[in-house]
């Protein structure tokens, strides 16, 4: 298994968790939520979580994390509107992090440090307006503007840093408050990072008051932060949110003197939003300080789910991270961008959410990260329903998904793959089978070790098989569906795993 984000080797099958959605009620409870179910979560088999960023928004109680204020208020001071955050107090939020720790469960900070937003006061600055479209395309002459860029803290009044924020701290910024105009201005003596998506001519700019993070003196208070927040959390590793917004030179530097500095291996995994996979792989370069989410491997589920049978699914993992470098893979379907009515929905439909699931949770490569939001749906806004499939296909993992694979994906409507299952883990192995067009029944090769083994259909309703001599199986599925088989033998072992969890409720 990687180090890249997981650094204990020990760890079979790992299962990260995105441990949030975007519509949570901002009730300040997530952390206790979280401290109550920790034992539950490691149960059901998750190995690490992503949290939400933990620190103080500009919406106060009603930021999701991303609109950051205040990275050293992780809801310990009255600041916009209130002490906590949407998801606690700081007491909490360590709690937290202790008890998902206490029960094995690594935990992955949201580390936002591209935009600031909120500042306590504004500043005059000469700057440039640029092309919202071509941010190299000056419009005009640079003129002076007025922009809130100036972060004093005054609720938190100096503690555990003295440090304040102006506008040399800032690169440019999307408001100007003298001529009441939006737009995009980069300040005097500024240049955009380089290093960043060439989209927009450069994107380095994306929201609020973009960081300078190469600027010696806002590096220096980052690798400060940095170290206050591993010593103050105790956090495993890290979620790097906007990875394609700042330059692939600085993660290389921060994350590597921060692991020095520290003495801790803490993990990574960025959020680099493309669908070129030659571009994450650019970002990643020869000697990769992280881990990147999957997005093609995503656009991939969603073409899948949205077609009407008419993509090729033998194709489904061509240009994907997981596919060409799976050592720096997260898979993930669904996330708190993608779902309904956010910034990037592209919403996996419920039909295929559980294929979804099985093509990242049951397979050898990557890791695979869960969504809140499809775990327990999101009741908040009835947008997503909860995949019941999701407890069976991560008990089968953790179970079954040993050994070596066999791949089948031959054929433009159905696919499916095997795992022989191993030694170490008694009645071990699967089968796979999905359809995005007409019911089938399709050959797989599950291992010659299972030759004469009655096999059921533990997903997808279908009859047991005999496994024949040479180690095939002819295996159905229905429309649109999907099907996973196992040894008759695991059937018990995955009932007793998943009546625990409902036990435990
Ligand atoms: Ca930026």
């Amino acid at each position: 298994m990687t180090d890249a984000l997981h650094p204990q080797p020990s760890r079979v099958n790992p299962i990260l968790l995105q441990g949030f959605a975007w519509d949570l009620a901002a009730d300040s409870r997530h952390w206790r939520l979280l401290t109550d179910n920790a034992a539950l979560l490691a149960d059901a088999g998750f190995t690490a979580i992503w949290l939400p960023p933990a620190y103080k928004g500009q919406a106060g109680v009603d930021d999701v994390g991303y609109g950051v204020y205040d990275t050293y208020d992780l809801g310990e001071f009255d600041q916009k509107g209130a002490v906590p955050t949407k998801y606690g107090t700081k007491d909490e939020y360590l709690a937290a992090v202790a008890a998902l720790k206490a029960a094995g469960i690594d935990v992955m900070a949201d580390v936002v440090l591209n935009h600031r937003m909120g500042a306590d006061a504004s500043e005059d600055v000469l700057a440039l307006e640029v092309d919202p479209a071509n941010r190299y395309r000056p419009l005009g002459e640079p003129a002076e503007v007025t922009v809130w860029t100036r972060f004093t803290f005054p609720g938190r009044a100096g503690a555990y840093s003295d440090f304040t924020w102006d506008w040399h701290c800032f690169n440019g910024i999307d408001w100007d408050e003298r001529s009441g105009r939006s737009g995009i201005w980069l300040f005097e003596g500024k240049e955009w990072s380089e290093g960043v998506a060439h989209e927009l001519g450069n994107y380095d700019y994306l929201m609020g008051a973009d960081v300078h993070v190469m600027d010696p003196t806002v590096s220096a208070e980052l690798d400060a932060w940095g170290r206050w927040y591993v010593e103050t959390t105790g956090v495993n590793g890290f979620r790097l949110d906007a990875v394609k917004h700042i330059g692939a030179q600085f993660f290389r530097r921060w994350l590597r003197d921060l692991r020095r500095t520290t003495g801790r291996a803490l993990p990574a995994v960025g959020e680099y939003w493309s669908e070129d996979l030659a571009e994450l792989r650019g970002y990643l370069g020869d000697e990769p300080v992280m881990s990147l989410f999957d997005v093609p491997l995503h656009f991939h589920l969603h073409a899948a789910a949205t077609s009407d049978g008419n993509v090729d699914l033998s194709r489904l993992f061509e240009g994907t991270l997981v596919d060409a470098d799976p050592a720096h893979a997260v898979t993930f379907v669904e996330n708190h961008d993608t779902q309904p009515r956010q910034a990037l929905a592209s919403t996996i439909l419920p039909w295929f959410k559980p294929s979804a699931y099985a093509l990242i949770l049951l397979r050898e490569a990557g890791i695979p990260c869960v969504f809140w939001g499809d775990l327990f749906g999101t009741p908040e806004t009835g947008d997503l329903p909860a995949v019941t499939e999701l407890p069976l296909l991560m008990a089968a993992r953790r179970l079954l998904a040993h050994g070596p694979q066999h791949d089948a994906f031959d054929a433009p409507d159905v696919v499916g793959f095997a795992r022989e299952g191993d030694a170490a883990h008694p009645a071990s192995g699967l089968a796979v089978v999905l359809s995005d067009r007409h019911a089938a029944v399709k050959r797989l090769h599950v291992g010659a070790r299972h030759a004469g083994e009655q096999w059921v259909c533990v997903l997808g309703g279908h009859g047991p098989v005999v496994v024949d001599a040479d180690g095939g199986a002819e295996l159905e599925v229905s429309d649109g569906g999907l099907s996973v088989y196992a040894p008759a033998a695991a059937e018990s072992e995955l009932g007793r795993s998943l009546d625990r969890l409902v036990r435990q409720r």
